[in-house]
């Protein structure tokens, strides 16, 4: 093997190392992201109270008062 190829094969792993550890934080970041804000933000006119519930629930029940709520939308 010549000297050439061996700094050849060097350069090459390095490049595929970065990609992978790129590759591998991107993957992290969108892994991670939608966890984020998985819950709906919800506030009750009545008491104030303001408390998150499940993303796949439409409205939700006051924990203080017991109304039913509409989520907030940002
Ligand atoms: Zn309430």
């Amino acid at each position: 093997m010549s000297p050439a190829t061996l700094i050849l094969l060097y350069v090459v792993t390095l490049l595929v190392a970065l990609c992978g550890v790129g590759i591998y934080s991107e993957m992290r970041k969108r892994r991670f992201h939608p966890t984020a804000s998985v819950d709906r933000i919800f506030r009750c006119p009545d008491c104030g109270l303001v408390y998150t519930d499940d993303a796949d629930v439409d409205r939700s029940r006051c924990s203080q008062c017991g109304k039913l709520n509409e989520p907030i939308e940002f």
